[in-house]
């Protein structure tokens, strides 16, 4: 048993130090990728707070589908021309694709916040809203949780933005 915990206990220090421990994949995103990483790992390493946090700030239940998507599956691709989809939303997925897709003004925007926490409580709260589509959810569901994951990242970090500032609503 002790030693079970010790062992238990040295695999978490390894995996507090690494890098990453989220989504499938970050594409085309450059310069944001480490940001975008980096806020979906805060999600997945916390995702029991989180959760709680969310679906009592919300009437969402969350399942397996959204904790696949941040742990494992979700694939977020950075869009770098304004057309097609990207003319008229800030970000946008498919139903049951694991694919989101962030628009350049959104990106443009959120890198205008010079703060790393900022930056990805921004991209935290997108995430949760395109991936809650890629699970399936309705619009109100997806608004709901992006409003919440903000507000449960500026609950554990020190953020001086509001989320008007991530450049979508
Ligand atoms: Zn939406």
């Amino acid at each position: 048993m002790l030693r079970s915990a010790l062992i238990v206990s040295g695999v978490m220090a390894i995996l507090t130090t690494s890098p990453v421990y989220a989504l499938g994949d970050v594409v085309d995103c450059a310069d944001k990728t480490e940001d975008i990483f980096a806020a979906a790992d805060v999600i997945v390493r916390n995702w029991d707070d989180w959760e709680e946090f969310v679906e009592a700030q919300t009437s969402v239940n969350i399942k397996n589908c959204m904790k696949n998507r941040f742990e494992k599956n979700g694939i977020v691709m950075c869009e770098s021309t304004s057309t097609g989809k990207c003319s008229k939303a800030a970000a946008w997925s498919n139903p049951l694709n694991k694919k989101i897709h962030l628009c350049p003004s959104t990106l443009s925007d959120i890198i205008e916040e010079g703060r790393k926490p900022d930056r990805r409580a921004c991209y935290a709260a997108i995430m949760a809203h395109e991936f809650a589509h890629s699970c399936d959810r309705m619009e109100i569901g997806s608004d709901a949780l992006d409003e919440a994951t903000f507000d449960w990242y500026a609950s554990t970090h020190n953020i001086t933005i509001p989320k008007s500032e991530c450049g979508f609503n």
